[in-house]
């Protein structure tokens, strides 16, 4: 079968739910019995979002081979359930360093390079290599940022030309834009669309279906005024209300008919017939009343908790699976050193700690993992959140009170976590952490490995520092529990206490493989013993 495509792009403003509608929709033909692959396009010139801070890009989501991608990325992982690679999201800095590096080398024998050919030709280079490495017969491609942008018009350009290289029967341009609300008069607005839709026109595109989304319901009139404006068939302006559950896009996009408008426009026919009910089941449970738990999160970057986005779903996954509803307390660690956002730590059934990088708020962290220790509520560590569960134990519990991460203090007298040798030498920040898949083996009998309910398992990572062997002896003897380790059994995984109703931590991002109808063991234990906490 040759590949189709759907190309996303964005209108009018950005956040309005591009990635997930993409998602949703991939989820929709996959239901109907087809290979789907999926494709995040960037165009920023950042070369990917590792180096860059979490309040301008959100959350970096890490995949199985160690690609840092958008957290877009996410979303197609929870929503069609599939693993993706390194092809499924690139830059426009990752294109001009590949054809700057050619021209280096003399690869153009003195031509001039330019946009078009040489830049459009590299973005088609690496779409095509996503049906070429996963076969699938549909390709989701979403265009970041918004039309009109400067940075986004070589991608669009590329698109463009991509359409008469593969056919136009073979590909669909989708339109996701925002219909705003006048405050005053309710009155829904159809006007920015329209603009936007003439701005993708101007550089030879006509979308073949628009979804506009707003907060309001939208009616069968406007829909007909934007086919009218936008030059779109009728049935082909879809009106997407903002959902109060994120999974049930996928029923709202169904009961629109999207799933089949997409591939009657492609020309095909549904393998099957798309079964919806775990979906349904799904929703409904998030609906049901249930009895809350709350959840700390002492992160650093709380301000935007997109930074914690596959966290957050985590943790719902998790709600579902144990019947309650999750309730996050949201506490920035800088803030517990001075001595505010203590109330929400207190009424918290449980802790979590996520990641995060460099000294600030590292304190206020390393007290939260304390006060979850000596009040024995339960606690979830990741990555960095397992690192100052390290420190915490080794200060107050070994009394070493030097101890510290060498990521926080070079001179410390007792690095407890430590740089691996292999990462003393890199002065490059991009790319160059301890990243991606690697397996743990669980130790019999621990809390990880009851969880896990698996002898081995592959999680995923994305660090720098490690924890220091040469006081795994003494932690032990006080109590701490290396449950996770790596195959060689040189690597730390997993750690928890034994006197603690639930103190788990990992140095891995568990995080980034949970789906929501496959929640993570290590969360579900977390809430778990929240809710027992709790019932007590
Ligand atoms: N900064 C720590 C390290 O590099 C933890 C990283 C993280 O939490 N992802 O090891």
């Amino acid at each position: 079968m040759t590949t189709k495509y759907l190309f996303f792009t964005g209108g009018v403003v950005s956040s309005v739910g591009k990635g997930v509608t993409a998602a949703a929709t991939g989820l929709l033909l996959k239901e109907r019995g087809f290979k789907v692959a999926v494709q995040k396009l960037d165009p920023y010139i950042n070369v990917d979002p590792g180096t860059m801070s979490p309040y301008q890009h959100g959350e970096v989501y890490v995949l199985d081979d160690g690609a840092e991608t958008d957290l877009d990325l996410g979303h197609y992982e929870r929503f069609v359930d599939i693993r993706l690679s390194r092809v499924s999201n690139f830059t426009t800095g990752q294109v001009y360093a590949e054809i700057i590096s050619k021209e280096r080398r003399g690869d153009y024998l003195g031509g001039t390079i330019q946009v078009i050919p040489h830049i459009t030709n590299e973005i088609k280079r690496r779409i095509g290599l996503v049906a070429k490495e996963t076969g699938a017969e549909i390709v989701i491609l979403e265009v970041g940022g918004t039309v009109g942008d400067i940075e986004s018009q070589p991608f669009l350009e590329a698109l463009r030309q991509l359409r008469n290289e593969v056919g136009r029967e073979n590909c669909l341009f989708v339109h996701v834009t925002w219909l705003p609300t006048i405050g005053a008069t309710g009155e829904i607005k159809t006007k920015p669309t329209q603009h936007s839709v003439a701005a993708l026109r101007s550089i030879g595109i006509s979308p073949n279906v628009i979804i506009a989304r707003a907060d309001q319901n939208v009616d069968k009139g406007l829909c007909e005024k934007i086919a009218l404006f936008c030059d779109v068939e009728k049935d082909s302006v879809i009106p997407m209300k903002t959902a109060d559950v994120l999974y049930e896009v996928p029923l709202l996009l169904e009961k629109l008919g999207v799933g089949e408008l997409m591939l009657n426009k492609l020309g095909l026919k549904a393998m099957r017939k798309p079964n919806m009910r775990p979906w349904k089941k799904l929703v409904e449970e998030v609906r049901k009343p249930k009895p809350t738990v709350n959840v700390a999160l002492v992160g650093k970057y709380v301000e935007l908790q997109d930074a914690y986005m596959s966290v957050r779903e985590a943790l719902k996954h998790a709600g579902i699976a144990n019947s309650v509803e999750v309730e996050i307390g949201w506490v920035h660690s800088a803030d517990l050193e001075k001595d505010k956002g203590w109330d929400v730590i207190k009424k918290a059934d449980a802790i979590l700690v996520p990641g995060g990088f460099g000294s600030r708020g590292v304190e206020g962290k390393i007290m939260a993992a304390r006060y979850a220790r000596e009040n024995k509520i339960p606690y979830l560590g990741l990555c960095l959140g397992m690192q100052v569960m390290c420190i915490d134990f080794a200060r107050h519990v070994l009394e070493l009170e030097e101890a510290n991460s060498s990521e926080f203090d070079r001179s410390t007298e007792h690095p407890i976590i430590d740089l691996m040798l292999d990462q003393r030498s890199i002065t490059d920040m991009g790319g160059t952490m301890r990243l991606g898949l690697y397996p743990c083996l669980l130790q019999k009998g621990t809390k990880a490995a009851n969880a896990y309910a698996v002898p081995r398992v592959d999680e995923r990572h994305r660090h720098r520092f490690e924890f220091n062997n040469a006081y795994r002896d003494s932690f032990a003897e006080h109590g701490m529990v290396f449950s996770g380790l790596s195959p060689d059994g040189k690597l730390v995984e997993i750690v928890e206490l034994t006197d603690h109703p639930y103190m788990v931590a990992s140095q891995f991002h568990p995080e980034f493989l949970s789906r929501p109808m496959k929640p993570h063991p290590l969360f579900v234990g977390l809430l778990k013993a929240a809710k027992e906490r709790r019932r007590k």
